[in-house]
């Protein structure tokens, strides 16, 4: 892979077109960079962890810390609105109830995410048992809750398309069915090797292998990122230390008699980890009268995609996953029906802290950056801005938010008491040495 003579022809490759990649993209692009993306799937697809119609914009965290960061993501979230003109946010807000003892999950820990509101002076407003079950339909629970408006329904569909349209506007390349193959990092650019399957090719394996080059290269693939990293050259056997949680969504029937059954978004903590369950209004811009409810966590984990497949036969609800929602429905839920209207599911790369990476690689590969992982939809329009400063200010994520770094540790998505290094080097087939 020989690098142009003239010099490279972006200022940024981004490898990847889900969430993360078309945020970086439309960022970059409106920062009046010369940016291409090159996306292996067609755009908005569903086979990675973009899918679905709906994700949860919530400030509900467990430390004050990220509780502001959500805030001032909201803010860029409503900036965003009134540049695109587009209602990108469906201001619901968010019942937490449960457990005082529930332990930190994906939500975070209950007793502190109330803590972390309180702190910060955020409107959150009590509500009993009684209260749920009268505003929310929920019964047979022995706990209380908490209600904070500042949380809503992100459109997924609109703000993908959003970012997309945003960048192309800013005079972004955006190239889909283009897989990178493989990516070649020195001091002064990156060179970056796709095929490209062009629609005509779909029933075929044929692909035209292309060569760009850029200044810098973000890597945002998703539970595909370590594919990506074994391929980089020179090569280091780079591997993050993520699981890949293959997660079920499913939708429910509600009773059309019951006026907003959800007035807005909720979370149940139980007293285990993996007692978390959430729910959905039925959404203005999904089907009438389904509710979206579902576990938060997938009996479904793996170190290792399966080989991939152009199709989604690889990815195939789980069942004990929809059967654990479904027994919840039964028991708490008034006014659903228990069993799945649809499903489908998303793959996750799952880091043991619940966090995303986004950093740049070590030497020699400083040219790029990586993002992925994380609960990061509410978080896009941030992180694309923390890329920016990341790749082209040479700021350094242990400055902006630390608990980004690929430097740090975290427990073990395997095994979850014990910590290790993020960034991992693959000494070989099955074991994995840390950096
Ligand atoms: C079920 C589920 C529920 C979630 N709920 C929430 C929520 O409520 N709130 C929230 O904030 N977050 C939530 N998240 C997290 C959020 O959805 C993800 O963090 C976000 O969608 C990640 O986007 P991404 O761009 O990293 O990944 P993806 O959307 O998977 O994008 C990666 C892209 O890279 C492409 N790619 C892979 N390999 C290559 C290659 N070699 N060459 C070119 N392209 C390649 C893939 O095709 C894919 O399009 C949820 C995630 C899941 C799975």
């Amino acid at each position: 892979m020989n690098s142009n003579a003239q010099g490279p022809q972006y200022d940024l490759v981004v490898v990847g077109g889900g969430a993360i990649g078309l945020a970086t993209a439309c960022h970059s692009a409106r920062k009046g960079k010369k940016v291409l993306v090159l996306e292996a799937r067609k755009f908005f697809h569903h086979s990675g962890s973009s899918g679905d119609i709906m994700r949860m914009f919530r400030i509900l965290y467990s430390t004050p810390e990220d509780t502001q960061r959500a805030i001032n993501s909201l803010k860029m979230w409503h900036e965003l609105e009134k540049d695109s003109g587009e209602k990108l946010l469906w201001m619901t807000g968010q019942l937490n109830f449960g457990s005082n003892k529930s332990t930190a999950g994906a939500q975070g820990e209950y007793k502190k995410v109330k803590e972390a509101l309180t702190k910060l002076g955020r409107p959150c407003r009590p509500l009993s048992k009684e209260e749920i079950e009268k505003e929310f339909h929920l019964t047979n629970f022995k706990y209380d809750g908490y209600f904070s408006p500042d949380n809503g329904v992100m459109n997924v569909p609109l703000i993908l398309r959003t970012f997309y349209k945003l960048a192309q506007r800013n005079l972004a390349t955006l190239i889909e069915k283009a897989e990178v193959t493989a990516v070649k990092v020195d001091n002064e650019s990156v060179t970056v090797k796709a095929t490209v399957k062009e629609d005509k090719d779909r029933f075929s394996d044929a692909g035209t292998p292309r060569t760009y080059t850029a200044k810098k290269c973000v890597i945002a693939c998703g539970a595909y990122t370590n594919e990506v990293l074994k391929n980089i050259q020179p090569q280091k056997k780079y591997k993050l230390n993520y699981a890949v949680w293959d997660m079920v969504y499913d939708y429910y029937a509600t009773d059309p008699k019951i006026d907003n059954i959800y007035p807005g978004m909720w979370v149940y903590f139980g007293e285990r980890t993996d007692e978390l369950y959430y729910g959905f209004p039925p959404v203005p811009w999904g089907p009438p009268n389904l509710a979206k409810i579902g576990w938060e966590s997938t009996t479904q984990k793996t170190m290792k995609l399966p080989n991939r497949t152009d199709e989604r036969q690889d990815l195939v609800p789980a069942r004990d996953d929809v059967k654990k929602t479904v027994d919840f429905i039964k028991n708490h839920c008034l006014g659903v029906e228990p069993y799945p209207v649809y499903s489908g599911n998303c793959v996750h790369p799952h880091f043991g802290d619940h966090n995303a990476v986004l950093d740049r690689l070590p030497d020699p590969h400083r040219n790029a950056v990586v993002c992925a992982g994380g609960w990061s939809f509410k978080f896009l329009p941030l992180y694309a801005k923390l890329i920016y400063q990341v790749t082209f200010e040479n700021k350094n994520i242990e400055d902006l938010w630390k608990e980004l770094s690929i430097n740090r540790k975290a427990p073990d998505p395997q095994k979850a008491e014990k910590e290790k290094p993020v960034l991992q080097y693959d000494s070989g087939e099955g074991s994995s040495g840390s950096s």
